[in-house]
């Protein structure tokens, strides 16, 4: 064990500096090999170390002028259609300038790629003679100039090769060489970006004039095509031209910009920091990040992920889990999506924050938040989606409305909610943990989805207490159904703690029966059931609607010795109600009350609670009946309910306050009253009453 990594263990970060600064670790893998490191340390190490990569560090630059037209040069002209479209791709087609930068750079990469395929081809092998040449890109800027500068050392194009792929829109070089592979079955994965042929134009943007010299593979004659973008260009023989494309954009005034170092620095992180080819600007290595989506799962090592997901999620915790998927049916996806360990902060759970993933074609950015890839409710989600099927130049419109994007969207909401359902039940433990912090993501995607059968796929990974297991135990619905009767129902009951829910009175006579229901406690979670309305065919009912439509409760057949008779709860109800009125809507007795003497129910309680939270401050009480229609609820067994009766007639005005004071319990006790404190007023005066008699 080196000493380093004894230190680590024994101390904390503030011992492990000094020894650090003394005895610099040179090598960088050895950091990553101490066990136990904090990121924070392991990330300090790695700082204060003195391993440099050569080749991130060494100039190393092909950019160079030797290129000199010779001969004649011709003039042509863009074809009609080209003109017009030249001016949408340069005018309209992309939303943001900088993505010329991104089109050319993906030229390149194809260029090589098509060399690679040349080069291990047996014409390709014979023509070739320099197989072994380095393959890379390189971009120059150049400020006093205004220039940029692109190159690679790709396939290159010939003379008529310039004419038909640069001199014609929306005709893709790269398209036809697909399609003559294919027609070669040529095996292998395919790289190759372009095939709309209009990203090149893309350039006109910030071009007053651009360069292109050319060499092909195998060639010994280089040309150079110029032009300005407008009518014509020009193409003419050019000595001293590499194997390879350069690109010479010269910028327009108000487009200085891209000759600056760090603009341009910046703009290939954000869109091509996973080409597939080694990319230098200005000398130095300016592509670092692997696209550790198309990597073999099982060869990514746990703080490659860490550091992948705080480059994507652009945050400083840990990914808790990882979903590394990838299809080619029904189309192609090739995802890597990390569900963050931090809580969520207030604003990731507002509806205004955007996506937490990028979608990529082929390793090159088509949008970072991309926001119909995935509904919104999985706004929690970080990552990456990279689908060769969809275009790198789809405007921004086409992402919204396509059917590609809906069909990739379709596909990665069932999959994610799929790794869910599968980490539920591998590690509930670990899912309760999940639940408890983004829970209410699952819950808003099931109230705002318009589709049962998605609906109900999300309800697989709902939590609730249950009244069958102890507190803190949660269950999932699929649990519930594999205990329940055959009665199809799934009871629940919104209620703010445990105890309030067991003590409640709508639940008593459910828990004489020994049935089980679900505890609700978190706000949305009774509006989230309610809205679900059934899972797998079992209707979802609470059990204070179960109350209220409950018809064999009101049959008063049976009440015994102990209770009032037929016509006294026919007389106190009446009585009630009137007193009542313009508050209950009706008043019935039940036989469902043990040791309550009454209740409210009303109609979509769940729907009336979340009212009364959201709407009802601002509504005169008269209004706020007239809305919820309560139906008043009476035990005609419970004591004060017989003694309300008597009193009806030797004190009515007792009597009177006594029934206002149970209803207002009731829709306290139903949580349809935001604040109880007004509750104290009647109860003073109640008392007031009561004790005057002594
Ligand atoms: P696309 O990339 O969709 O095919 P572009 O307008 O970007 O369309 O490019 C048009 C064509 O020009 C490409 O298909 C390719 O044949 C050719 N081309 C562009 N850039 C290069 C390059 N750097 N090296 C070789 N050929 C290129
Ligand atoms: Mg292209």
């Amino acid at each position: 064990m080196s000493s380093l990594v004894r230190i680590n263990r024994l101390f904390p970060l503030r011992h492990l500096i000094p020894h650090a600064t003394k005895n610099p670790i040179r090598n960088i893998s050895k950091i990553n090999n101490i066990e136990g490191l904090s990121w924070g340390n392991r990330t300090f190490l790695r700082f204060l170390s003195t391993e440099t990569s050569p080749r991130e560090e060494d100039y190393h630059s092909i950019i160079k002028d030797t290129e000199k037209p010779i001969g004649e040069s011709t003039k042509h002209e863009f074809q009609a259609e080209t003109r017009m479209l030249l001016d949408i791709v340069a005018r309209s087609l992309y939303s943001e300038k900088e993505v010329f930068i991104r089109e050319l750079i993906s030229n390149a990469s194809d260029a090589l790629e098509k060399f690679r395929y040349l080069s291990i081809s047996k014409e390709g092998a014979e023509k070739i003679k320099d197989v072994d040449r380095a393959l890379e890109i390189h971009i120059s800027t150049d400020k006093h100039n205004r220039t940029l500068t692109i190159q690679d050392t790709g396939i290159g194009m010939t003379e008529s090769e310039l004419i038909s792929n640069l001199g014609v829109i929306a005709k893709s070089g790269s398209k036809a060489f697909i399609e003559e592979m294919k027609s070669k079955q040529t095996n292998g994965d395919n790289n190759i970006i372009g095939q709309f042929g209009v990203g090149f134009y893309s350039v006109f943007m910030v071009a007053d004039k651009v360069e292109v010299y050319s060499r092909a593979a195998g060639e010994d004659q280089g040309f150079k095509w110029t032009s300005d973008g407008t009518g014509t260009y020009e193409i003419q023989p050019a000595e001293g031209v590499l194997f390879g494309t350069k690109i010479v954009i010269h910028l327009k005034t108000d487009c200085r910009e891209f000759a600056d170092d760090d603009t341009i620095k910046s703009i290939i992180n954000k869109y091509s920091n996973f080409v597939g080819s080694p990319l230098y600007l200005n000398g130095k290595k300016a592509n670092i990040v692997q696209p550790l989506w198309l990597s073999d799962p099982k060869s990514i090592t746990p703080q490659q992920h860490n550091d992948f997901y705080r480059f994507v999620s652009k945050s400083y915790d840990m990914p808790r889990f990882t979903l590394h998927y990838k299809t080619d049916v029904p189309l192609s996806i090739r995802a890597l999506l990390y569900f963050p360990e931090g809580k969520p902060g207030l604003f990731e759970m507002s509806q205004e924050n955007q996506s937490g993933v990028a979608l990529y074609t082929k390793k090159i950015l088509i949008k970072n938040r991309a926001d119909n890839i995935l509904p919104k409710w999985l706004r929690f989600v970080k990552g990456v989606i990279d689908s060769e099927d969809i275009p790198l130049n789809l405007s921004r419109e086409l992402l919204q409305n396509s059917a590609l994007i809906k069909k990739l969207r379709d596909v990665l909401t069932a999959k994610i909610i799929k790794f869910l359902q599968d980490q539920l039940k591998k590690n509930q433990a670990e899912y309760e943990k999940f639940y408890q912090d983004y829970g209410i993501f699952i819950k808003e995607g099931i109230i705002t989805n318009y589709d049962q059968a998605e609906k109900e796929e999300a309800a697989h990974l709902l939590m609730f207490e249950s009244s069958q297991q102890e507190p803190n135990k949660k269950v999932n619905l699929n649990e519930y159904i594999s205990r329940a009767a055959d009665n199809r129902t799934i009871f629940f009951l919104a209620a703010p703690s445990r105890t309030l829910a067991e003590s409640s009175p709508y639940y008593e006579s459910l828990k004489t029966k020994n049935q089980e229901v679900l505890f609700c406690y978190e706000p949305y979670d009774e509006l989230v059931l309610t809205q679900l309305r059934q899972f797998k065919g079992y209707k979802l009912v609470s059990v204070e609607s179960d109350m209220r439509d409950d018809k064999t409760a009101n049959d008063l057949t049976n009440l015994g010795e102990d209770s009032l008779k037929r016509s006294e709860i026919d007389e106190l109800s009446n009585w009630v109600k009137d007193k009542l009125s313009g508050k209950a809507d009706s008043v019935h007795a039940t036989t469902r009350l043990e040791n309550h003497p009454c209740v409210v129910t009303v109609e979509e309680m769940a729907a009336a609670r979340h009212f009364i939270k959201t709407q009802s401050h601002n509504l005169p009480e008269d209004r706020r009946y007239s809305i919820l229609r309560p139906q008043f609820e009476i035990n005609p067994r419970h004591p004060i309910i017989k003694k309300l009766h008597k009193l009806t007639k030797s004190d009515p005005e007792l009597a009177e306050l006594l029934a206002k004071q149970l209803f207002a319990n009731s829709m306290v006790g139903a949580g349809l009253v935001e604040d109880s404190r007004f509750l104290l007023t009647s109860m003073n005066e109640l008392l007031v009453k009561v004790l005057d008699k002594h």
